[in-house]
């Protein structure tokens, strides 16, 4: 075995590695592990497993006697661990050292493909997402399927040349029925604000971020150079993102990768809504019912977008909106991020139950998002709890009580 390649770290990380005092405070608020409770889950030991393998192949021990390499079970256990986080951020933000542990979880996790420890199952995945353009394996000439029930399907769904806006959807809620109604409510409320806006259709391709956190990042580049000149050539000021984790990638990894800036603004759907909202492009009536939010973590946490969406909510009239205990930047995650859904949907249903009974806890009859994959990890922890409760999209409220 050949000594670990270090340059899948940077200084920085290297450094953190050392930084981390094992105060045991990233553990208390690390929903993975709540729920699982097993070591190799924990945030710090995480750093404190890849800190010994990297001492028994560089220290002063190894330069004495020679390297010594893990074992294969140790790495499995390792890489475990790294796989079974959702990549929340919520320890990010609780470390008093400011160990910045998202990226070094995302590093790792990279280093892990290298070593070819990694869940099978992502091998299948990249394949199916460098060939199909999709997550899903569907074709990808199918991403307007959800626009074949509108009444009227707006002519941007149709595809313009040119256009100021450009909606980018996604894989899921362009793949998954489940997740239909949120470009549904997109292109409607869009239309109504009278909006010249233009849609990719099969030209839209993942954004690549699966990849990302799949530590597959390599694969990524073509997918952000098709995607960004299918922007360019409609000529569009601004793109608006409704998915938050392609938002999170179009707007802080799209430049790096092309290195250079896009030429136009990447805008999260909330924020539009709350744009057209107060400048009064569109009107909302009334929803009397008390309603809880929940942040998605890539677009709170991780994109610093907290009062946009919780501006529009406050915009419904008659709405009685209550804080979870939980939110903003010490926000529980659903369970929906990290790609754990693809191979470990126990534990991300361990974690979206602990966060449904928050929800329930504030009396919300509706749990909003602003996110597809929240909104359907939600859902199924609230079938499979069977509680009395609606998860909707911010976006599907709005439409829903948007005035003529
Ligand atoms: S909170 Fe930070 S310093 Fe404390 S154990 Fe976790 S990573 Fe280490
Ligand atoms: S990112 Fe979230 S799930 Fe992953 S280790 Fe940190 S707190 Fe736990």
């Amino acid at each position: 075995m050949k000594k670990f390649d270090l340059t899948h770290y940077s200084f920085k990380q290297l450094m953190e590695f050392d930084a981390c005092t094992r105060c045991g405070e990233c553990v208390k608020w690390c929903p993975t592990y709540s729920e699982d409770g097993h070591e190799s889950l924990q945030p710090a030991e995480k750093i404190r497993r890849m800190k010994s393998f990297i001492a028994s192949q560089y220290g002063l021990r190894a330069r004495l006697f020679g390297p010594k390499f893990p074992a294969d079970e140790a790495l499995e256990e390792y890489s475990r661990g790294v796989y079974d986080c959702t990549l929340c951020g919520r320890c990010n933000v609780v470390c008093p050292v400011k160990i910045d542990t998202r990226p070094l979880w995302l590093a790792m996790r990279e280093h892990l493909v290298e070593l070819g420890h990694y869940p099978e199952f992502f091998d299948t995945f990249r394949d199916t997402v460098t060939t199909k353009y999709n997550i899903s394996g569907d074709n990808n000439e199918d991403r307007l399927i959800w626009s074949e029930n509108l009444e009227q399907v707006p002519e941007g769904v149709k595809g313009k040349e040119e256009a100021e806006i450009v909606y980018y959807v996604g894989c899921t809620p362009a793949f998954y029925p489940q997740s239909y109604g949120i470009p549904q409510a997109t292109v409607q409320v869009m239309e109504r604000a009278g909006l010249d806006f233009t849609m990719l259709g099969g030209e839209e391709w993942c954004c690549g971020y699966p990849l990302i956190l799949a530590g597959m990042g390599d694969a990524v580049k073509e997918f952000v150079e098709h995607n960004v000149a299918a922007v360019r050539r409609t000529g569009a000021r601004k793109l608006v993102v409704g998915c938050p984790s392609c938002y999170h990638t179009w707007l802080h990894e799209y430049p790096k990768i092309m290195g250079e800036p896009l030429g136009f603004e990447v805008q999260h759907l909330s924020q539009l809504l709350e744009e057209l909202i107060t400048g009064g492009d569109i009107k909302l009536g009334k929803f009397e019912r008390p309603v809880t939010y929940h942040d998605p973590c890539d677009l709170g946490r991780n994109s610093g977008i907290y009062e946009a969406p919780r501006n529009v909510i406050r915009s419904i009239h008659g709405i009685s909106f209550t804080e979870m205990e939980e939110n903003r930047r010490y926000s529980r995650c659903c369970g929906g991020g990290g790609d754990v859904a693809m191979f470990n949907e126990e534990l991300v249903n361990a974690v979206a139950r602990r966060r449904l009974q928050q929800a329930q806890a504030t009396g919300a009859q509706l749990l909003l998002s602003a996110c597809q994959q929240c909104e359907r990890t939600l859902m199924n922890a609230v079938r499979q709890e069977k509680v009395r409760m609606r998860v909707l999209d911010i976006v599907e409220l709005v439409a829903r009580v948007m005035e003529e």
